[in-house]
């Protein structure tokens, strides 16, 4: 597999032996593409805060876990994840093109670990096509869209085989890290099979992301029919105003990608830095109510540590119904 990224980078915030200390204990990589866009920049541009080493990594609180949401709990066999009846995780590589300072899954991706074989690949798709009830295939990682379209071909006409199988979802920040390559041919390998459903997934967190490169990366995709979604992370000093919120969601609509999650930071080691109290999120989605279109508002959510599942976390709406609008004056 070819990662076109440039060798891990000792420019962060920290002095170098902190910033050396980062990259021997977590993964540190990015593109061209994104180094161009960060040249120049300052500690607090969204970029070089969600992709700049820093030396806070080094601090891990009591709290912080390696699998914070779970994953090793509910994973029958190398590369899946099954922690609903409907639908499951299919995880076949390990690495992205850059590694997110705040990733929940920075213990296990990374350099070494890079993908599976073709002996746990066919392991991995036979566990698939023995449950029936699993209607929904979720391809993450690493980020899967780095296979080659050979390999992202192979996977999607595999799944197409399985008659219960009808939605494969691929969740990739490719066309952030490194646009080029959401090539014409990936986008054919994606839409090969001619019964299964492809979705798209795409990991965004400031509008600033969506430069003309990556608009067109994401053009490709939707022009190819493909249904887009999005997830984001609410980071402490990247996205946690109601500003720079309604400009992330504002991009993504208009950008044909509907907003479908907001997650609240996870407890992953070295984030602590990034995360912020739970009431600010609501507090913040609250905000947003009124001001931002349906349209434009994901849910606000939380990965249970421990692999218990997600659950919306609100706002809780009204909180006061004493002006006789609640529920109980409904009569339908
Ligand atoms: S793209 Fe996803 S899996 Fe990869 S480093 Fe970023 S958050 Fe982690």
């Amino acid at each position: 597999m070819m990662t076109d990224t440039v060798p891990p980078a000792v420019s962060g915030i920290g002095t170098a032996p902190e910033l050396e200390a980062v990259a021997r204990r977590y993964a540190v990589k990015t593109t061209p593409f994104l180094e161009a866009l960060m040249a120049g920049a300052g500690p607090d541009d969204p970029l070089v805060r969600q992709f700049r080493p820093d030396a806070r990594e080094l601090v891990t609180t009591p709290d912080e876990v390696a699998d914070p949401i779970g994953d090793d709990a509910k994973s029958p066999l190398p590369g899946i994840v099954h922690r609903y009846p409907d639908r499951l995780l299919l995880k076949p590589v390990h690495v992205c093109a850059a590694y997110c300072r705040f990733c929940f899954r920075r213990e296990v991706v990374g350099p070494g670990s890079e993908a599976l074989n073709d002996a746990q690949l066919d392991a991995a798709l036979a566990y698939i096509a023995a449950q029936p009830k699993v209607w929904e295939v979720i391809l993450t990682g690493g980020d899967p869209l780095l296979l080659s379209p050979r390999r992202i071909r192979r996977i999607t006409e595999a799944l197409d085989a399985v008659p219960q199988v009808e939605i494969v979802r691929w969740h990739t920040r490719l066309p952030v890290h490194d646009p080029a390559r959401i090539t014409c041919d990936l986008v054919t390998a994606l839409t090969a099979a001619p019964r299964l459903v492809p979705w798209v997934a795409i990991h965004a967190n400031h509008a600033d992301e969506f430069v003309p490169e990556v608009v067109a990366a994401v053009r490709r995709l939707a022009d190819a029919g493909i249904p887009l979604v999005s997830q984001s992370v609410l980071l402490r000093g990247v996205n946690d105003t109601p500003e720079a919120l309604e400009a992330l969601f504002r991009a993504l609509v208009r950008n044909r990608i509907k907003p479908y999650y907001l997650h609240h930071p996870d407890l992953a080691s070295g984030t602590s830095h990034f995360r912020l109290p739970v009431e600010e999120g609501r507090a913040l989605m609250k905000r947003l109510r009124g001001r931002v279109s349906g349209l434009g508002l994901p849910t606000y959510i939380l990965d249970r540590p421990g692999g218990l599942g997600k659950v919306p976390l609100g706002p809780a709406w009204p909180e006061d119904w004493s002006d006789g609008t609640g529920p109980d004056v409904l009569t339908y």
